[in-house]
């Protein structure tokens, strides 16, 4: 059976990065009817972070990759300290007191000489009996990893290929610290080995500890996983994700108003090709349910070059996410999100107070033409507040004309509204209304069109009028005109 785990440390709020490597270890289980566990890698005490590990679980759901089983690792302390008993007692481990300081002696005199600095503790070769002594004595002690001499240890990554280390170039690290925690290495390989792991995808900057290991898998006598280390996703101007260009975390990218289905759609590309052929001349596909996604997704279709982060791509993805929902669901969604994310607490109140109707006509008109719900909050506010104190000359239309030519207008306008009933007027009427009245007075018809819709929208910027005051409705339409005369 194909086992997976996603395995964050509750250190900060998850990175957007990470939920490309949830989405691909999930995929991999359910594609194969397996098992994708989370396991929250809490072993370091120093750099835990009240509410992170709440976040991981929260995130998880709202993208849709449920696991199966969750394991934390503080719970299970008792086991890796076996466990590194269990390789003292082989001699692929020993206890350790050297201290901070004499660690850092060691360092400087190496780095004194230009040499890398490998560490090698002369308490390596201690005997077992002398070191128990010390302990019972009351000595703080660690337990570290004994490497042999001059070994080779060969890797065949899933994604990277195959690579080799020499364990002179490798520390022999820590397994459990004195405050009885494991560390990360000795934690990850006894967990994979007993939550029955097969498969494993994590950031290509844990390749480095890889040879440990490995040298650990040997030591235990477990069999490895298959692990395959996913390469940095890249900025466009270069280096890791920047924060400067908006967010890096899974929930940022929520709180500025992109659909998780979108986001998905957008990382399962960061890395991965779909493994369908295309006619001459096709296009790629690139939108991808997370289904579908599951269906095709393996391994070897991993590419292991870095991909770019581009954020006009994800934006071009949740428009296409945008404009496939229908008007119930980009309602529900919108109204979800508003109240979750939205900032403006005035405009959240007079949304609930106007109803689902009446919000679902608005947004099934702006739909075309939105890309992310934050959008939506700056083009909501002139369907529910109007303050009749706009500067109806204060666009590039109407700067040149009068302001009472212009109150005219709107007093001919409201008129012309009235003796017809708003309802009754297509939108042709109106427009030859509007020209005409242009025509004869010698007046631009596009300024016309502006200064009503500065006197009904308040701003130069709106969906098309006619539409727009369909929604608001007869009443609030000459309530708003008449504000100006
Ligand atoms: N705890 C590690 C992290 O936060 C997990 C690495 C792994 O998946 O083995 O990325």
């Amino acid at each position: 059976m194909v086992v997976t785990r996603f395995a964050p440390s509750p250190t900060g709020s998850l990175h957007i990065g990470g939920i490309r490597t949830a989405l691909f270890a999930y995929a991999l289980a359910r594609r194969h009817n397996g098992r994708f566990f989370l396991r929250i890698e809490d072993t370091d005490q120093n750099r835990f972070v009240e509410g992170a590990e709440a976040e991981i679980e929260e995130m998880l759901d709202i993208y849709g990759l449920a696991f199966d089983e969750k394991f934390k690792q503080s719970e299970r302390l008792q086991l890796y300290k076996q466990e590194a008993e269990k390789l003292i007692e082989q001699g692929d481990a020993y206890y350790c007191f050297a201290t901070k300081q004499e660690i850092d002696e060691m360092r400087s005199q190496a780095q004194e000489g230009k040499k890398t600095f490998i560490f090698r503790s002369p308490y390596r070769d201690m005997p077992l009996a002398e070191a128990r002594t010390r302990i019972a004595n009351g000595e703080k002690y660690v337990i570290r990893q004994k490497l042999p001499e001059n070994h080779v240890v060969v890797f065949d990554d899933g994604v990277q290929g195959k690579m080799s280390f020499n364990t002179n170039d490798i520390d022999e690290t820590v397994l459990l610290k004195s405050d009885g925690f494991p560390t990360y290495h000795l934690a990850v390989v006894v967990d994979d080995h007993l939550m029955g792991v097969t498969h494993v995808f994590r950031g290509v900057e844990w390749l480095p500890s890889v040879p440990k290991h490995v040298m650990l898998y040997s030591a235990f006598g477990y069999t490895m996983p298959v692990i395959a280390h996913l390469p940095v996703i890249l900025d466009p101007d270069g280096g890791k994700l920047s924060k400067r260009k908006g967010s890096v975390s899974a929930r940022g990218f929520l709180e500025e108003g992109y659909l998780p289905e979108a986001i998905l759609n957008f990382l399962m590309l960061l890395g991965w090709s779909a493994p369908l052929n295309y006619e001459h001349g096709e296009r790629e596909r690139e939108l991808f349910s997370l289904q579908e996604f599951v269906d095709l997704f393996d391994m070897k279709d991993v590419n292991k070059a870095s991909p770019v982060f581009n954020r006009e791509k994800l934006i071009w993805f949740n428009q296409k996410y945008i404009q496939s929902l229908t008007p119930d669901l980009l309602t529900l969604k919108f109204s979800n999100w508003l109240q979750k994310y939205g900032k403006d607490e005035q405009l959240k109140d007079m949304i609930i107070k106007g109803g689902p109707d009446y919000l679902q006509k608005i947004l099934t008109l702006e739909q075309s033409r939105t890309h992310i719900f934050s959008e939506l909050e700056q083009l909501l506010p002139p369907f529910y507040r109007h303050e009749g104190k706009a500067n109806l000359l204060d666009s590039k239309q109407t700067k040149n004309m009068e302001l009472d030519t212009i109150k005219q207008f709107l007093k001919d306008m409201a008129l012309f509204i009235e003796s017809h009933t708003l309802d009754k007027i297509s939108h042709e009427l109106w427009e030859s209304f509007v020209r005409e009245y242009a025509d004869k007075r010698e007046l631009k018809a596009g300024a016309l069109f502006m200064s009503l819709r500065l006197a009904i929208l308040e701003t130069p910027f709106s969906p098309p009028l006619f539409e727009v005051m369909g929604i608001l409705g007869e009443k609030e339409v000459l309530n708003r005109i008449r504000k100006y005369l």
